[in-house]
């Protein structure tokens, strides 16, 4: 299992794709399409389709047994190491593309004056143009992660 795994969750697991995000997995969210398109679209990304739909096998699948996120996290903990591999706030939330790491210089104006002058790491999202910095947020997310690592 060397090279990272990239995901692709169905309608109903948004908000673990959205922490597989976060972690800094490339995870993929699609609404509205049948079992059979998501699998085909894993198997021609080579993606592994997360889903709680029953009934389907297939080798590209896996199947999410819980409805509650941190059980889901651990699941995917015990396949594929997701925490333990995990990089955390290295992709864009929304965009699922990977962040940039840009020069503070190139940020003066863009940000809180508060921000510049008290952070030095900025990270801007290739697709949205989104700036982002580790702020409060940052932290509280990295307690959460660590806790569900733990128990
Ligand atoms: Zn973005």
């Amino acid at each position: 299992m060397d090279t990272k795994p990239r995901f692709l969750a169905d309608a109903m697991l948004g908000k673990l794709a959205r922490w597989l995000r976060v972690l800094g997995w490339d995870a993929e969210y699609v609404k509205g399409r049948k079992s059979e398109e998501l699998l085909e679209q894993a198997r021609s990304e080579g993606r592994i389709l997360l889903t709680r739909r029953q009934g389907l096998e297939d080798e590209r699948l896996i199947f999410i047994e819980s409805e509650i996120l941190a059980e889901q996290l651990r699941q995917l903990e015990a396949s594929h190491q997701i925490l333990t591999r995990s990089e955390p706030f290295s992709r864009c939330i929304a965009c699922n593309v990977e962040l940039q790491v840009i020069d503070k210089t190139e940020v003066k104006g863009k940000v809180p004056f508060y921000t510049f002058q008290t952070q030095q790491e900025f990270y801007r999202c290739p697709r949205c143009n989104k700036i982002f910095w580790p702020g409060s947020h940052h932290a509280a997310m990295l307690r959460k992660i660590k806790g569900l690592k733990e128990s």
